[in-house]
């Protein structure tokens, strides 16, 4: 049934870079016939899957929505990977997303952008937007995506879905194409709560080939879905996060959301987060200093394409990895390399990456003073309903903007889930709200959200 929808409907959504139908349906056949014998399984065995196209996937392609990775097949699985063929889920393919999961639009994919199903002339978010169209537009019950500064959380609010950010170092990163490895985070995207926290279940917990993972129980994000009381719970209602630049339609859905909650029982509680409001500005420092040393593997000797110098017979190997870049990479990626190679340069480094690491260090701090008031911390998802396709082209720093509630979680490490909270009554399109919880707290997300 999934691939019959995804037949029918991704020809106006670009959701899926590439679809597996023969290994997902070899999977579901397998579970099937394992079910008839009467083994018992996990419980989301024969549940499909959409997978963004960031995450290995071994003998399936993965380009990280590059050029430069064009028909790619990892020769291994991402531990996430593993993990969901070990439970059961059929694979149905890879899903479109900006390049290196660069971009809150999916307009920087090099395979085209998708597009959001509440409005085809819209974008879907992302850059896990391929992955939001796909669970939204009903192509996929369940999908991955990648976080570094809002890309799950922020396509979950454009195209109304849930998406969940989970405590850095909970997800294996072990298999994912690094865009900033002190910020990047796995996690699910799904059409409930509940859902998303089955999925979490599955993909969580310790993995010993990812030094940064978490070697400790994973909180119990099921039985928290499950639970959904927010009776007693204290909220925090994030000060900065309103006012300027936010639209007034989502404005008014947020208010309601906060006074659902009261009426629920929860405990509201304005906070004050005073550096948060740096975060878009030490992101990006920090973010593409990292991009810069990430991306220095697409060599063109290790991956993917290849290109020689024209009109040059016997070019030096400098030379092929220059035209190899500037052919395989788009102008956000560049632009993300320069900017974090300058950061990092002899003589700059204290004035630009060292004060960012400064700002982090606030940040958090900023965080830990919340989390000594409150359970959680509540606020818009992104300061915006979907736009345009080609409305902030022009102006990368009005797009950077997007991701201003987002970004601090990831800055500080700590969880954060995008929850849908209605239509906004300017634009009609979905609104999402973002609570965000103490690291390792992620249960506390699933029972508020
Ligand atoms: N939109 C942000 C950026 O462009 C976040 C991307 C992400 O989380 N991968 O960097």
């Amino acid at each position: 049934a999934q691939l019959d929808r995804i037949a029918s409907v991704d020809g106006d959504l670009n959701a899926f870079l590439h679809v597996d139908a023969e290994g997902a349906l070899a999977t579901a056949a397998d579970v099937d016939a394992r079910r008839a014998a009467g083994e018992s399984l996990p419980t989301l065995a024969g549940v499909p899957i959409a997978v963004k196209d960031l995450i290995n996937t071994k003998g399936q392609p993965t380009t990280a929505g590059s050029k430069i990775l064009e028909g790619w097949v990892p020769p291994y699985d991402a531990t996430v990977v593993e993990r969901l063929r070990a439970a059961g889920l059929p694979i149905l393919g890879k899903t479109n997303l900006d390049e290196f999961a660069m971009g809150s639009s999916n307009e920087h994919s090099a395979y085209g952008p998708a597009r959001n199903p509440w409005d085809t002339n819209r974008i879907p978010g992302g850059s896990s937007g391929g992955s939001a169209a796909a669970v939204a537009a009903f192509e996929a019950p369940l999908a991955l995506g990648t976080d570094t500064g809002g890309s799950i959380r922020q396509p979950g609010a454009m195209t109304g879905i849930v998406g969940v950010k989970p405590t850095y170092g909970g997800v294996s990163r072990y298999g994912v194409i690094a865009m900033a490895s002190s910020l990047d985070q796995v996690g699910p995207m799904a059409r409930s709560v509940l859902d998303a926290a089955l999925l979490h279940e599955v993909v969580a917990g310790h993995d010993p080939r990812d030094s940064t993972s978490i070697d400790a129980p994973v909180p119990s994000v099921v039985d928290a879905a499950r639970r959904g009381d927010v009776a007693g719970l204290r909220i925090g209602v994030v000060r900065e996060f309103a006012g300027e630049g936010f639209q007034p339609g989502v404005q008014r859905r947020f208010d309601e959301a906060v006074a659902k909650l009261a009426d629920a029982g929860a405990e509201i509680v304005e906070v004050s987060c005073p550096s948060f409001t740096h975060g878009i500005a030490a992101y990006y420092l920090v973010m593409p200093s990292e991009v810069s040393s990430n991306l220095a593997r697409f060599d063109a000797m290790r991956y993917g394409l290849r290109v020689s110098p024209d009109g040059n017979p016997s070019p030096s190997a400098e030379q092929v990895m220059a035209a190899t870049r500037d052919a395989g990479f788009g102008d956000e990626v560049k632009r993300r390399i320069i900017l974090g190679t300058y950061a990092l340069s002899s003589g700059y480094f204290d004035a630009y990456y060292g004060s960012a690491q400064k700002v982090r260090t606030l940040i958090a701090q900023d965080f830990s003073t919340a989390f000594a008031q409150v359970d959680v911390l509540f606020s818009p998802t992104a300061p915006t309903t979907a736009w345009r396709l080609g409305e902030k082209s022009d102006d990368p720093l009005a797009m950077y903007l997007e991701d201003v509630c987002t970004i601090p979680a990831n800055l500080a490490g700590v969880p954060g889930i995008n929850v849908p909270i209605g239509l906004a009554d300017d634009s009609g399109l979905p609104v999402g709200g973002q609570f965000l919880a103490p690291a390792q707290a992620d249960d506390r997300l699933y029972n508020a959200g």
